[in-house]
């Protein structure tokens, strides 16, 4: 990072850091929970795991949705967990496990410095891990790797790689092998550090409590590995010559993935991973605006609200904007200006994120998340900052591939049906399209549950009762184009085109062939799978 030696010293670079802003990814069932509450029992944010589960349960238990939500086993919800690591300051965002509310966790992935892979040694590469790799490479996202558990029977780990570097497009740098898997498992050697970490079947590590053995030659690992000892000395010496070796800023640009091995639910395998995680992954990283970079350690405050949150109490409608730090820091009390509401705001009440509780934020610096209570005014997308117009860029809004025609059952609630639907569209719930030439009003979604949530929200939150009925439209695009072009299109596309909550415009597609047709016909004009924020 290119910051002047002054600038280095002040608190803010200080703190900055120290900071290092990650999300999980990872297919579901791969252990991305498991793997959390374990990180936390390292950070000694928590004292027994199992706690974030309990801590997803008992913090929603007042709402309705969130009571489907619950029942349905998802959290629809990001939380932020921040605890310290080695003299590192460590925000973990969490994100929504289930596929239904991915547009949740790409969001929460604009708002990340890296990411950590979680892949399960049976399975390999799944569908949802190349997707959220997808977007992890919009912003080139350095990705850590851990592959999961090794105290199952899985696949051979060296196919397991080459899956990864094939699929995924990424270079793999073991930095731990794992000795032996299932009942055979051992432990893994550190290529590194050249050390063995024996497994022990139990939770030791946490405690501090694992035996390591210097080298592949103590007598102890022959003894251990038995007739699997010379295989094992052969593999190492494979992956030695035939792995890339870790190169930081091959990591730094996404190119390459240092890989670790062990077992989240047995606490093995993740103090190396840990220990080489607050090392290596970014400190927060310089960030784009429509007018120049800004570095973390500026002094004034900016920002962007990358997720918003209903609370738990549907009666007030108060929600908590989850704001990124980018530069400065925050200190309770503070003013800040609201950029599109052109407003300025003093902010005294803002949370932070502790492990398993929030509390009123005395400051925050770069990396770290701040909530804001806000009745409405605040959507995804907005940025906050002092003195200086900061539009952040890189908050994608990505087209639904689910589509519905919303049925008001009552007409004389219209106008809340349309309050209701504005709301939940800033929260990023739900994305809704309004035809210019007819009075529909399309609900579009990436998964199928959010047309659920929509209806229990609007009943509960707004007093309307709406359902919704299958329309014809596969796809949505939204386009961009010199004004006569675009005026030409709309003319001819009839009922084809919308307007998104935004006011952009958006073709929706009957189908993909249809869309392609389209744009074959129309190359002067854009179609645009996704859509900044502002
Ligand atoms: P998520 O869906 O990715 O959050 O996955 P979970 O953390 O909920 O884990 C899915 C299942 O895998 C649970 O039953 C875990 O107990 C289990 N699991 C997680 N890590 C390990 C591991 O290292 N070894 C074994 N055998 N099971 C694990």
């Amino acid at each position: 990072m290119s910051a002047s030696p002054a600038l280095d010293n002040t608190p803010t670079a200080r703190e900055a850091t120290k900071r290092r802003t990650f999300a999980i990814i990872s297919h579901p069932d791969a252990g991305k929970t498991t793997l959390t509450e374990k990180l936390l029992l390292f950070g000694g944010a928590i004292q027994l795991a199992g706690t974030v589960k309990g801590r997803k349960a008992s913090r929603h238990a007042t709402s309705d949705w969130m009571a489907m939500e619950q029942s349905r086993g998802i959290s629809v919800t990001t939380s932020v967990m921040q605890f310290p690591y080695n003299e590192r300051i460590v925000n973990l965002l969490d994100t929504p496990g289930h596929e239904d509310f991915s547009e949740d966790t790409y969001r929460t992935l604009t708002a990340v410095d890296s990411a950590l892979m979680v892949i399960d040694i049976a399975k390999g590469v799944e569908p949802r891990t190349i997707k959220l790799m997808e977007v992890c490479r919009l912003r080139t996202t350095p990705i850590f790797t851990f592959i999961n558990k090794m105290d199952r029977e899985g696949r051979p780990p060296l196919e397991v790689l080459d899956e990864i570097e094939e699929v995924l497009g990424i270079t793999c740098a073991p930095i731990t092998w794992p000795i032996g898997m299932g009942s055979q498992f051992k432990g893994v050697y550190h290529l590194l550090e050249d050390k063995v970490h024996l497994y022990e079947g139990s939770d030791n590590e946490a405690g501090g409590k694992t035996v390591t053995l210097d080298g592949l030659d103590d007598p102890r690992l022959k003894e251990i590995a038995g007739i699997f000892y010379d295989d094992l000395l052969e593999e190492i010496e494979l992956v030695r010559e035939a792995g890339e070796g870790f190169d930081l800023e091959m990591y730094r640009a996404g190119e390459l993935t240092p890989v670790f091995f062990g077992s989240a639910v047995n606490n093995f395998g993740i103090r190396p991973l840990l220990d080489a995680f607050v090392e290596w992954a970014p400190a927060p990283l310089p960030r784009d605006t429509t007018k120049r970079e800004v570095v973390p350690y500026e002094e004034p405050l900016s920002g962007f609200v990358f997720k918003i949150q209903a609370n738990m109490d549907p009666q007030h409608r108060d929600r908590i904007a989850f704001m990124r730090v980018c530069s400065g820091h925050y200190e309770k009390g503070m003013k800040m200006q609201h950029l599109r509401a052109g407003k300025e705001i003093r902010v005294n009440d803002a949370i932070t994120f502790m492990a398993n509780r929030r509390e009123a934020a005395e400051s925050a610096w770069p990396g770290d998340i701040i909530g804001i209570h806000n009745h409405g005014t605040i959507a995804i997308g907005d940025c906050f900052s002092q003195g200086e117009d900061l539009q952040f860029t890189g908050i994608p809004n990505f087209a639904p591939e689910l589509f519905q025609r919303v049925v008001l059952r009552d007409p004389l609630k219209a106008k809340a049906l349309h309050k209701g639907l504005d709301q939940l569209c800033e929260e990023g719930a739900t994305q809704v399209f309004r035809p210019i030439n007819n009075n529909d009003v399309i609900l579009g979604a990436v998964g199928v549950l959010q047309f659920d949530v929509v209806a229990e929200r609007l009943k509960n939150e707004y007093g309307v009762k709406a359902t919704f009925e299958p329309i014809n439209v596969h796809t949505a695009r939204w386009i961009y184009g010199e004004d006569r072009e675009m005026r030409r299109f709309r003319d001819r596309m009839d009922d084809g085109v919308a307007e998104d909550h935004g006011g952009a415009l958006v073709y929706l597609a009957p189908t993909r062939v249809k869309l392609q047709l389209t744009e074959e016909r129309w190359p002067e004009i854009t179609f645009a799978s996704t859509r900044e924020y502002n």
